[in-house]
């Protein structure tokens, strides 16, 4: 007997006969001995939906509202997942967040998990054999017990944060896809499944774009140990071996990889907008001067490239800041325009980001300058350039991203 969570994302619940799918699938889970407890995210579409409401309703509105609005889409999938549940003769109860409790910060509409309550749940595998549905994505604030919002593909956080709070074997995370793979498949058909890829490099691959995983899940899950098992929820519940390995992708520790790849995957976003602030005098303080603002603003700022000035005097700085941020981050330099002593500003919103991961980059030397060559090679122009120990990024004209990640994936002997 082991403890699982299992956590089924958007397009898996998306009508009525998908959630039955999705109960069959824990049916067999539970006729095979095992406690569980199932995490659901809203029916495909429904939190875009609801997010556009809010605002149809008004552009700039009360995030705790907007809560109280986006969070009732897993509400529903819950509730009708334990109905189908009960009418295939399996025990089950619905759980919202201000139930369990799962206790999150105030930061409405991108709220971190503090503390979940796993207790109760425990106690009903034990005393009444039943399976707990829990809606994904959603929690109260610690003091003032509101709803909150984990932020978008929170759901995966609310599994991993369930796991390790029921102690669980294991986290099934089920979806469109049946693994991680080298790249999004959508737009790299000949990308390849891994069976594994380690907790530091899933890590990147979220937060670089691949949305598989909310980045907080994979963060979460290497804190507390859980064993994430990417899988889909398209195979039928039927054709499972109980007993055999079901195809899908471990996110485990980076000792357990035997054969490691020099590069793991490629991720991409287009999600990125350019600014360069133009003829900003070349001194110290006027880095602090752009970043403080904009840091005030609660605006990430992501790539950063500053060139040495020519003549002693002015030089251009170049970063890239979320594309929904652009125009606030426009608005933040002009008002600081007088401190910093800009001439002006440039910026586009077409541009991408394209990453390549993997940990073997420690001890290769020479990975990036492959992909600045074969990029020249298809005429994609360079905007910036970013390095860290296991990743480098390239930002590119929108425009060239299926092109880019194309190109890469098979220089780094990816392709299928
Ligand atoms: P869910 O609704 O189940 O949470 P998501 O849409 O959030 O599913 O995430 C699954 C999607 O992530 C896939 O359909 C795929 O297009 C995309 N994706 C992006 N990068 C990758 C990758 N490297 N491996 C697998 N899927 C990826
Ligand atoms: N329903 C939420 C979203 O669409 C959370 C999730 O699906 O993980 O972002
Ligand atoms: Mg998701």
């Amino acid at each position: 007997m082991a403890r699982l969570v299992m956590k089924f994302g958007g397009t898996s619940v998306a009508d009525i006969d998908r959630i039955r799918n999705v109960a069959h699938h824990v049916k067999r889970e539970v006729d095979a001995g095992h406690e569980v407890a199932v995490v659901v995210s809203a029916m495909s579409g429904k939190t875009n939906e609801l997010v556009g409401w809010c605002k149809a309703a008004a552009p700039l509105h009360d995030a705790r509202e907007y809560d109280a609005v986006v969070a009732s889409g897993e509400q529903v999938t819950s509730g009708l997942l334990a109905i189908t549940l009960e009418g295939i003769g399996v025990n089950a109860r619905s759980w919202q967040g201000w139930q369990l409790p799962i206790l999150t910060s105030n930061a409405h509409g991108s709220a971190r998990i503090l503390d979940v309550n796993g207790t109760e749940l425990i106690k009903r595998f034990k005393e009444r054999k039943e399976v707990a549905v829990v809606s994904g994505f959603q929690g109260i604030h610690k003091d003032t017990g509101r709803i909150t919002t984990l932020g978008r593909g929170g759901s995966d956080t609310s599994a991993v944060a369930v796991a390790a709070a029921i102690h669980a074997d294991r986290c099934d995370i089920y979806t469109d896809v049946d693994g991680v793979y080298t790249t999004d498949p959508r737009v790299v058909p000949r990308a390849r499944r891994l069976d594994k890829i380690a907790f530091e490099e899933m890590l990147e691959l979220a937060s670089l774009g691949a949305k598989v995983l909310q980045v907080r899940s994979v963060e979460l899950g290497m804190v507390h140990k859980v064993r994430i098992f990417v899988r889909s929820s398209f195979d039928k519940p039927e054709d499972i071996d109980p007993h055999g390995n079901p195809p899908g992708t471990l996110i485990c520790d980076e000792e357990d990889i035997v054969e490691q790849q020099v590069v793991t995957g490629i991720a991409f976003s287009k999600d990125e907008a350019q600014i360069s602030v133009r003829h900003v005098p070349d001194k110290p303080g006027v880095a602090a001067a752009i970043f403080g603002p904009l840091a005030d603003a609660s605006i990430n700022v992501d790539m950063i490239v500053q060139n040495v000035s020519a003549d002693n005097a002015t030089t251009d700085l170049t970063f890239t800041v979320p594309a929904a941020d652009y125009q606030r981050s426009v608005g933040v330099l002009n008002k600081a325009k007088g401190t910093i002593g800009f001439d002006h500003l440039d910026g586009s919103t077409d541009v991408a980001k394209v990453s390549v991961i993997g940990i073997g980059m420690r001890s290769h030397a020479g990975v990036a300058a492959q992909a600045f060559a074969a990029l020249a090679k298809r005429n994609i122009n360079i905007r910036a350039i970013t390095t860290s120990e296991i990743k480098f990024s390239v930002l590119i004209d929108a425009e060239y991203t299926e092109l880019a990640v194309r190109t890469l994936h098979s220089l780094y002997g990816l392709d299928k």
